[in-house]
């Protein structure tokens, strides 16, 4: 239903738990953070918390020293799987090491999770979503964006997707197929969201992606190509807004 996320050098779980309220409004059923801790960790300072039900309910549940300056966000409108801590977003691949935010449908999920299930992979959810966390865990491509294009050319259906990965930390890779995904544009740290209500109180400079787009967030700059990977223009343009 709605994604938000932040890369730059402020402590990213107040900032992610603020843009999930702004995005409130458009209704969910479950919530839920993907942070790269700053400290040494398991699955190289990825963490994920989640829950069922409000963004007060997974506020209850962040743990102390919840802390990084990279993460992702969502509230989830389940379309596969029931609403639950399990099926809540972000997902992740085996490692620990990819976690994936999405809103939208993946129409060829059931097709994708017999083949991966087949070839040993455990989901951890009833989501379409988890099998994108999958496929990006299992490439060997040598970058991000990579992965994450090769990943996608496997899915039919629509997506705004948002992709940390613990082996890059210094990016966030997002794309847009059907879903809206827009980026915020600030100094020294980037944001994007599924609403422009979620950056706002940020930036006003926003950069909207269009359908076949992918961006690169990292914290002092932005890329944005196709889904084939050649570069498009992207100027931010200045967005009006009655506080
Ligand atoms: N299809 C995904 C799910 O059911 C995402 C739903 C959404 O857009 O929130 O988990």
């Amino acid at each position: 239903c709605g994604i938000v996320g932040y890369i730059g050098k402020r402590d990213v779980t107040p900032l992610l738990l603020e843009g999930l309220q702004r995005l409130e409004y458009r209704g969910y059923d479950s919530v839920g953070v993907a942070i790269l801790g700053t400290g040494p960790g398991r699955a190289g300072g990825l963490r994920t918390v989640k829950a069922k039900g409000r963004v007060r309910d997974l506020r209850d549940r962040v743990p102390e020293r919840f802390t990084g300056t990279t993460g992702i966000a969502h509230t989830r409108w389940a379309t596969h799987g029931v609403p639950s801590d399990e099926n809540a977003h972000p997902h992740q691949d085996a490692s620990g090491r990819v976690a994936v935010v999405h809103n939208g449908i993946f129409d060829n999920a059931g097709e994708l999770r017999a083949k991966l299930a087949a070839e040993g992979v455990e989901f951890a959810s009833e989501t379409d979503t988890e099998v994108l966390a999958h496929l990006i865990g299992r490439s060997q491509a040598p970058t991000l964006e990579e992965r994450v294009r090769e990943a996608l050319a496997h899915i039919e259906g629509t997506y705004g997707v948002a992709v940390l990965h613990a082996d890059f930390p210094d990016r966030i890779v997002v794309a847009r197929n059907g879903s809206p995904v827009v980026l915020g544009i600030g100094e020294h740290e980037m944001f994007f969201a599924s609403d422009v209500a979620a950056l706002v109180s940020h930036t006003r400079q926003v950069i909207t992606l269009g359908d076949g787009e992918m961006a690169t967030l990292t914290a002092d700059d932005y890329r944005t190509y196709t889904t084939e990977g050649s570069r498009t223009s992207a100027t931010p343009t200045t967005v009006e807004w009655e506080a």
